[in-house]
């Protein structure tokens, strides 16, 4: 009895064992499935968190890269991408995909220190992370490398790259840099000269000599008004650039009242050139909305010129202003020895003069009167061309638009 009892109890034993292995084998099933939800879920959550970072660096002007410690590329936004153009940059080294070592340099200083570094590149056109596509010759660009803050599990840290191109900036202050030395250039010559009759004044003595003293002051006192007009000439060009060109004293005024004024201004001078004028102004009474004063300074400057590069009898100077559309067309002729081909391009920069006219040394110019024009004419939304077949016509052409013009 004790025996099947025993037997009966293990029976039993077994079957609870049964039950409980197979229950256990459900439970096991079950959680394998959560798990493998689970890991689904967490890995669509990270493909769409990874997804919205890309959307978000994506939409960054800037380009921007990360690398690992290796000095490998794992992610290029949109920016870079089109930034280096064709070249592939993701899975590369930096070295390699950047053409010049100088744009690397800041990076791997970064990834060698886990300083945060920043440094300003400039390089020549043929090295240009733009490649091929590059047209702007010297280029300048921003790298600001940093390390992200580390992951805690101990993983190898990640640097972040932003490239951002400043080459317009450089440019910008390229352009001032060159006009400073110009314009110091352009001072220093006069000065000497002052100097140099000064000197023979007061250390050689021809101050005692009434005659001689009397022809140096009246060079130096030439060479001084040089140096006023230049500097006048740089106080306007500063003050239409530093954006007081919005504060145009903007106004309606006849045209035709700006050409008398300067017509009347340049009167000795057509007379002693007999140059012949003629204005042509369909509408007399056409009222332009500007700055007189530029406009006065624009108009005496094209018409000045157009008398002094030709400084002999017979000149036909032609001006004229109309209505054409929703702009307003002012044009400066003449038929004088013009400008060659080769320098239209540079003739609206600062300093710049034609020198192979025969008669320049006798022309006095700043070298800044188109400057001061073209700055002139932009400030009012305008713009100014030339063209010139040398003996025939040299025209200065501008446009403004009418709400302004
Ligand atoms: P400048 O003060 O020397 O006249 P501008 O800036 O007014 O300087 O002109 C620059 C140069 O452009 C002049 O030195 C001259 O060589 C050339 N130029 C301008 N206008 C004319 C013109 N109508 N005919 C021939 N050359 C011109």
């Amino acid at each position: 009895m004790t025996t099947e009892i025993s037997i009966f109890a293990a029976l039993a034993a077994l079957a609870a064992l049964a039950v409980l292995v197979h229950r256990n084998r459900g439970t096991r099933k079950q959680s394998e499935a959560e798990v493998n939800a689970w890991k689904l879920r967490l890995e669509l959550d990270l493909k769409n968190a990874r997804e919205e970072r890309n959307l978000l660096l994506d939409a960054l002007g800037d380009a921007f890269l990360l690398v690992d410690s290796d000095a490998n590329i794992r992610f290029a936004n949109e920016a870079a991408r089109s930034l280096f153009g064709a070249r592939e940059l993701v899975n590369r080294p930096v070295r390699e995909a950047f053409l010049d070592p100088r744009l690397a340099d800041a990076l791997l200083r970064c990834l060698a220190t886990g300083e945060p570094v920043q440094s300003r590149v400039v390089l020549p056109q043929q090295t240009s992370p733009r490649g091929d596509l590059e047209n702007r010759g010297v280029n300048a660009w921003i790298i600001d490398a940093a390390q992200l803050s580390n992951p805690s599990d101990g993983q190898d840290p990640t640097t972040r790259v932003i490239i951002r191109d400043v080459t317009a900036q450089h440019q910008i202050e390229q352009v001032r840099k060159d006009f400073v030395a110009n314009a110091s250039h352009e001072l220093r010559t006069p000065l000497a000269i002052i100097n140099g009759y000064l000197e023979n004044l007061l250390d050689d003595d021809m101050i005692e000599e009434p005659e001689m003293a009397r022809r140096f002051l009246t060079i130096m006192r030439k060479h001084a008004d040089r140096i006023s007009r230049i500097v006048e000439d740089m106080l306007v060009i500063s003050r239409l650039e530093s954006g007081e060109a919005n504060a145009l004293k903007v106004e309606p005024f006849k045209f035709r009242s700006c050409i008398k004024d300067i017509l009347e201004r340049l009167e000795s001078v057509i007379r002693n050139q007999q140059a012949e004028v003629s204005v042509i102004m369909p509408d007399p009474a056409l009222v332009l909305q500007g700055d007189r004063f530029y406009w006065t300074q624009v108009l005496f400057n094209l018409v000045e010129n157009a008398l002094k590069q030709n400084p002999y009898t017979g000149l036909k100077v032609g001006v004229g202003c109309e209505r054409a559309g929703d702009s307003v067309r002012i044009w400066v002729t003449d038929n004088g020895v013009g400008i060659p081909s080769a320098d239209l391009p540079h003739i609206f920069r600062r300093f710049f003069r034609v020198e192979k006219h025969h008669s320049q040394q006798e022309i006095k110019g700043t070298g800044l009167g188109l400057s001061i024009v073209k700055r002139a004419i932009e400030a009012h939304g305008g713009t100014i061309s030339v063209t010139s077949v040398p003996g025939s016509e040299t025209k200065f052409l501008i446009t403004v638009p009418r709400e302004l013009g």
